[in-house]
């Protein structure tokens, strides 16, 4: 093992999105390439906002990823508790370290009084920061009025003459802060919790996180992290700051654009492999042609390196694309598989069905794998192939059914396939193309009108294939089903 350890660390202030995912693939394979460990951390610092079952999703669908974690929630580790809710102490201890070296005072002014300061600083046109009113307050008089119960939050005493900031972004090279517009944020609040940058900085030191790799909207967080490092006195990580993901209008990926939460692309039948190898793209890339990698390509070949500094452009056209392509290329074992769920759920097989008819569905997979993009095409395509019997869509019994000659080629599509012994599609399709000739009828006239009958449709897979699956008997029950909605 190295010693590279990185996290991913979602707020459970909703569930896991596209934005998230890439994150936490790009932290998972990151440390998967170097055998370093990846943590999962629930930043469950907002009460109001965050919920366990935000968590159980926003975990359900790292799993369903295939983003297995080393130390976190369920699984452990040394260095836990792993949701912030449960690491009061870790940052009680932390404000502790900072007061005894004075990097940190409390700050008794109240909200009213700070907006009223910040609104005279923008009237002047001056700088809008807290003007480090309690700074200068002496520590024994600071001190009586917090151990007398005044109300106070506790501020990080940014260094006089601390010069830029300074630090080497490992997707965005150096980037330099000003220390000076840096005002002493607040640490933890009046009410005894820690700001996102204080409990942020607290567990990446004290869970050893040597790379945080995170979006780029945590950016402006960075220059005030470093400073907290610095107090605290360890060691600062690597940043690496991914690139917006953007929607196909040049906006802000959101719901506006459609499906943006991880679970919603499973529901909607995208594979999770499928859905990895997407989000991997999305500001990373393999060389400058490969397109498609399994999971352990993508491992053996992660590095902060290749993520590139342009906004990535979530394009959900592709994603379907990508994901239909995984599905044609995928064993028929396989895909049956991730069809039984779907077929279940229709109700279109029971549950236990699934293991006796499987050489039947072995034989269904290739006949769907290349017809559809997403999972959730299968069950309207095979529906006939499963249900005792079929109704006739209307359309279709009047452009078929209703022409001249249907009536006849239904009579003699089943005297033929009546005769068939060993049912199979090329015997089917054998004796099914002796029938037109003998009709003096036009092949596409007589099929159409078979599949009709046995699909209620007129679009469906390929007719001899799905006879062969439907089966001898149920075929001719169809055949004569339909019979009395055919014209002679
Ligand atoms: N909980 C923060 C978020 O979800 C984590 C940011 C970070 O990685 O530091 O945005």
């Amino acid at each position: 093992m190295s010693d590279v350890r990185v996290r991913f660390a979602p707020s459970p202030t909703g569930h896991l999105h596209i934005g998230g995912a890439r994150t936490a693939i790009y932290n998972w394979a990151f440390a998967r390439h170097g055998g370093g460990t990846f943590i999962l951390r629930v930043d469950d610092t907002d009460p109001e906002r965050s919920t366990p079952e935000n968590t159980a999703a926003i975990l359900r669908a790292m799993r369903w990823l295939g983003l297995d974690w080393d130390e976190g929630p369920e699984v452990g580790g040394d260095r836990g508790p792993y949701f912030q809710a449960q690491r009061a102490a870790s940052y009680a201890q932390a404000l502790e370290t900072l007061k005894a070296s004075d990097a940190a005072y409390p700050c008794f002014c109240s909200a009213e009084r700070l907006e009223a300061a910040r609104e005279r600083a923008r009237a002047e046109g001056g700088y809008a920061g807290y003007p480090r009113t309690c700074r200068s307050l002496d520590p024994a008089e600071a001190r009586r009025r917090a151990d007398a119960g005044e109300p106070h939050t506790w501020r990080l005493k940014v260094p006089e003459g601390r010069g830029d900031i300074v630090f080497d972004d490992a997707v965005r090279g150096e980037l330099t802060f000003s220390a000076a517009s840096l005002d002493d944020f607040v640490l933890v609040r009046s009410d005894g919790t820690p700001t996102y940058n204080f409990a942020s900085v607290v567990d990446d030191a004290g869970m050893g996180i040597t790379h945080v790799i995170r979006g780029d909207d945590h950016l402006s967080n960075t220059p005030r992290q470093i400073l907290v490092f610095e107090a605290l006195g360890s060691p600062i990580p690597v940043f690496a700051h991914l690139s917006m993901i953007l929607g196909a209008d040049g906006k802000r990926l959101s719901k506006r654009h459609g499906a943006t939460s991880v679970e919603q692309f499973r529901d909607e039948g995208i594979l999770a492999e499928a859905l990895v190898n997407y989000l991997a793209l999305l500001g990373w890339s393999l060389d400058d042609r490969t397109t498609i990698f399994t999971r352990d390509e993508l491992v053996a070949n992660f590095t902060l390196e290749r993520v590139g500094r342009n906004p990535a452009v979530f394009d959900p056209e592709k994603l379907e694309w990508l994901d239909g392509v995984y599905i044609r290329e995928m064993p028929a074992a396989d895909l049956v598989d991730r069809m039984v769920p779907w077929l279940e759920a229709a109700g279109l097989l029971a549950s236990g069905e699934a293991e006796q008819r499987r050489p039947w569905l072995e034989e269904l997979a290739p006949l769907v794998s290349e017809r559809m993009k997403r999972l959730e095409e299968l069950v309207p395509m095979v529906r006939f192939l499963f249900e005792s019997r079929v109704s006739v869509e209307e359309a279709a019994r009047a452009k078929v059914l209703e022409k001249e000659g249907a009536g006849r080629s239904l009579d003699a599509a089943a005297g033929a396939l009546a005769a068939v012994s060993s049912w199979e599609a090329s015997a089917i399709e054998e004796s099914l193309r002796r029938v037109p000739e003998a009709l003096g009828l036009k092949p596409k006239a007589v099929f159409q009108a078979v599949r009709v009958a046995v699909s209620g449709t007129t679009v469906s897979l390929p007719l001899f294939e799905s006879l062969a699956l439907i089966g001898k008997e149920r075929t001719l029950e169809r055949l004569g089903a339909a019979r009395p909605m055919a014209a002679e």
